[in-house]
């Protein structure tokens, strides 16, 4: 049986966080749990969720005072620990300064890294790709520690241990990842393997206050008082979706490709929840992005054409709109998809959506919120939302 700790905090006092964290630790195996977690002289990556500049506290980011809270013990296990990320826009010090966490980080001598070197490695045993390019510093680090937001996410569905470190990825090839895997089942078996490559160690999951709909950037903070911790990723987010609505685990694309290619634990009945019991923590109201409805012929490839043709498309909500055009420079297909036409006095986004490949980075990274997705007649009639 896989475990994994399930706290209840609920607010972001630094004092009962690293409480709860102490007594999720003490759950796991305690001090001996840590020390073989930390080995004697290692060094430790954390690796918060940055996705853009956003302000100290925001529900979009992993909060500062979680930060802090695994730094003071963390801090008892090692004298090396830095923290960095690349994300999806903007200046990564840019991004770790405004959150708040810059400030913690110097407080307590953690050095703070950018994603901007990278080395040339291999895998071996892939899932799918033997060859990589990724961040140095993650790759390099004998420890990583993740620490995600629970969010919804309009291609995977939900975001959290896993997916938190496409941040490991350098910059713009993040994009080129979803022109070559547009499939979500296929970008999720890559960020098993990329999980593999930097060797996460062990993931702590903000879910203290998350975030519901128009995620992972424009959507509703939600307050769960949810922690969740554990070394297998995959067993944190299965217990995180579960939380959130999803009782069907196998409906999100990062735990079915996990669970098809035998990639650490997924299914509930392997999965021992230490601390809070599962249903005293579950969110009844959670505004989910995608449905969890999954229609499954024998024919994969059927399937892969119906998920086509019923993926929602993103939309403006032209209001919200100021013609800044970050749409088109995050798409990865460029202007295949996003051109740019004057109505209303004002510049606005429009899309061919036939070349769309629904990475929906266009509505993750829109500074304004005004892109949404929206399901297409064939996905209401098939009851998907
Ligand atoms: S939709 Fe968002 S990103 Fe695109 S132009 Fe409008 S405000 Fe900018
Ligand atoms: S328009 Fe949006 S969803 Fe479509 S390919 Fe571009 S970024 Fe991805």
């Amino acid at each position: 049986m896989e475990k994994v700790a399930l706290l209840k905090c609920t607010d972001y006092d630094v004092n009962n966080i690293e409480k709860k964290l102490r007594e999720g630790f003490e759950l796991l195996g305690g001090t001996s749990f840590l020390r073989t977690l930390i080995p004697e002289n290692s060094k430790v990556l954390l690796k918060p969720n940055f996705l853009s500049i956003v302000e100290k506290g925001s529900p979009v980011i992993t909060h500062y005072a979680l930060f802090e809270a695994v730094v003071r013990i963390i801090k008892e296990y090692s004298n090396n620990i830095i923290f960095g990320d690349s994300p999806g826009s903007g200046d990564t010090r840019k991004a770790a300064e405004e959150s708040g966490l810059m400030e913690v980080a110097k407080r307590y001598g953690v050095r703070f890294v950018d994603f901007n070197d990278e080395v040339h490695v291999e895998l071996k045993n892939p899932l799918m790709y033997k060859f990589w390019n990724i961040a140095k510093e993650p790759y390099d680090a004998d420890v990583v520690i993740t620490l995600p937001k629970l969010k919804t996410h309009a291609m995977m569905y939900y975001t959290g241990a896993v997916k938190n470190q496409f941040g490991c990825i350098p910059g713009s090839q993040k994009a080129a990842w979803h022109t070559k895997l547009p499939d979500a089942v296929n970008f999720s078996k890559m960020l098993l393997d990329l999980n593999s490559v930097v060797k996460t160690s062990f993931a702590i999951l903000d879910g203290i206050i998350a975030m519901e709909g128009n995620g992972p950037r424009n959507g509703t903070p939600k307050k769960m008082d949810t922690i969740i911790m554990g070394k297998c990723l995959t067993a944190v987010d299965s217990t995180a979706v579960r939380l959130i609505g999803y009782d069907d685990v196998l409906a999100i694309p990062i735990l079915k490709a996990a669970y098809d290619t035998k990639w650490g634990t997924v299914i509930p009945e392997e999965i021992e929840i230490l601390g809070e019991k599962i249903e005293d923590m579950k969110c009844k109201d959670f505004k989910l992005s995608r449905s969890a409805k999954v229609i499954n012929f024998i024919s994969p490839s059927l399937n892969n054409f119906v998920a086509s043709l019923t993926a929602p498309n993103p939309v403006l909500i032209e209001e919200k709109c100021i013609g800044c055009k970050k749409c088109g420079e995050v798409c990865p297909e460029k202007s295949k998809v996003i051109s740019f036409v004057k109505h209303n006095n004002k510049v606005i986004p429009k899309w061919k959506y036939s070349n769309c490949i629904r990475c929906f980075c266009c509505q993750e990274l829109c500074p304004r919120g005004a892109i949404v997705t929206k399901n297409k007649p064939l996905s209401r009639m098939l009851g998907l939302k």
